[in-house]
């Protein structure tokens, strides 16, 4: 099983995820063109892709979707209620963007759930819902072959669900989307944003997400992906110190050998292969 980061940031998302031939693109929130340009940085060919998975309408996390598809044959896998929020969804967009919407995803689709398991070539899902002010978000764990990645992403608090579910992974992906002092102190944000994005449905924080790696943890995965960091209210570097310090701080016996790694809006991370 094999996994990387296409690019990630508040300005788009996409994760690809690989086991044998299969391969399976997760959100489409950047350009088409970009993602088309990445697949090929990372030596996938976009005829191989096996599905897209959109994880909720969100624009930097469908975005791209709709221009990507004249680019592939394969279906898109999508909650019927995002499906809905995305087609309904065009903000900023010419009027007919709703029909465009319908008109790409006709036939293309195959409708998940969001707390439904659903197997994508030799890869299964087991999606699980997650708080975000969208129509059905979801993070999913992926298995193969009895190893586990977990992605999540978008979420304004870890549920005692999400930390079930993030048991036994041999990979995390996961949000760490602002420093709390960061986002508070942004001017460029007006406040209702802030208050959004600090929400119990909105998105994560670094603090959050030390709290989470230093008490609830159970330490099974060697590598911990940091993505969606925000470029107004984080900094790459305190995210990353703020992750490690936390595992620094665990109990003597629950000590750990995991990997912080960061992810980027600019350029893809090197495959990481378990
Ligand atoms: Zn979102
Ligand atoms: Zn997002």
């Amino acid at each position: 099983m094999k996994f990387t980061v296409l690019g990630s940031g508040s300005t788009g998302n996409a994760i690809l995820i690989g086991a044998n031939d299969t391969r399976v693109l997760v959100d489409a929130g950047l350009s088409a063109r970009e993602i088309m340009r990445r697949l090929a940085l990372v030596g996938c060919d976009p005829a191989q892709l096996d599905g897209v998975i959109i994880t909720h309408e969100h624009g930097d996390h469908a975005g791209g979707l709709r221009v990507l598809l004249k680019s592939l044959s394969c279906p898109v896998f999508i909650s019927g209620q995002t499906r809905e929020a995305y087609i309904s969804e065009h903000t900023n967009r010419s009027s007919d963007e709703p029909r465009k919407r319908a008109d790409a995803l006709h036939d293309r689709t195959e409708e998940i759930e969001s707390s439904k398991d659903f197997k994508i070539g030799a890869i299964d899902f087991h999606p699980f819902t997650i708080p975000h002010d969208a129509a059905d978000n979801f993070g999913f764990t992926a298995t193969h072959a009895g190893v586990c990645v977990a992605t999540l992403m978008d979420f304004g608090h870890i549920t005692t669900l999400i930390t079930e579910r993030l048991r036994g992974c041999a990979a995390i992906v996961i949000e760490s989307n602002h420093s709390r002092d960061m986002l508070k102190a942004c001017d460029v944000y007006p406040w209702e944003l802030k208050q959004r994005i600090l929400s119990r449905t909105g998105h994560i924080s670094n603090e959050d997400i030390a709290d989470w790696l230093r008490d609830d943890f159970d330490g099974t995965a060697r590598h911990i992906v940091l993505t969606h960091l925000s470029q107004r209210a984080n900094n790459p570097y305190v995210a990353k110190i703020s992750a490690e310090m936390a595992l620094r701080e665990r109990a003597p016996l629950f000590q750990v050998d995991t990997e912080i790694t960061l992810s980027f809006a600019k350029e893809p991370l090197p495959w990481i292969e378990l």
